[in-house]
């Protein structure tokens, strides 16, 4: 797994894990492979702006298997990577980590999602508690990784055709509704 961390440091111990394509940005079905192919969601630079402002600590935990499947070159994937920290950076947000495996499905890793390898790498460097650390996703195996790890799922349905989920899940049209949503409970 590739662990990227900031260099900027934070003294608050509220953390939020996010994944990436389909919440922070437009995901696409032949991947996300360059700069170019990366659009922000503007609900999701809001979102992050608000975090930052009160001392939420967000951690990226994604999938990019198009790395290992030969489909993106290693250069653009951390041109792409730079370039998505910056833009947050300049529009008043911060990501303080991000987790990416690189693996296909056939590798069998044990870091990507469903399997809980990288946010228990992320909550093993940083200490925070998974059963109160919530994870935005938008695929069910988004879902699925956060049990797995033992923390909290939500969901995002950005569009009409959005997945299923069981009832206890909550869902949210965008990454702002979800982020104020957890501020509106008493425990985050
Ligand atoms: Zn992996």
């Amino acid at each position: 797994m590739i662990f990227w961390v900031s260099q900027r440091r934070s003294s608050s111990g509220r953390f939020l894990l996010v994944d990436r394509d389909g919440v922070i940005n437009r995901d696409r079905p032949d991947y996300v492979k360059n700069r170019n192919e990366f659009i922000f969601y503007p609900d999701a630079l809001s979102g992050l702006r608000w975090l930052h402002a009160h001392g939420v600590r967000v951690i990226v935990i994604s999938n990019q298997s198009a790395l290992h499947r030969g489909l993106m070159e290693w250069g653009a994937f951390f041109d792409l990577h730079a370039h998505m920290i910056r833009e947050i950076q300049e529009s008043g947000g911060h990501l303080d980590a991000a987790l990416y495996c690189p693996h296909r499905p056939d590798e069998k890793c044990s870091c990507r999602k469903p399997a809980p390898g990288m946010i228990l790498a992320a909550a093993s460097f940083y200490g925070f508690p998974l059963a109160k650390t919530p994870f935005v996703g938008d695929k069910l195996t988004d879902v699925a990784a956060a049990e797995n790890a033992g923390c909290l799922p939500l969901l995002l349905r950005r569009g009409p055709d959005g997945v299923e989920v069981s009832p206890h899940v909550p869902v949210y049209n965008t990454f702002f509704d979800a982020v104020r949503a957890l501020f509106a409970t008493q425990n985050f």
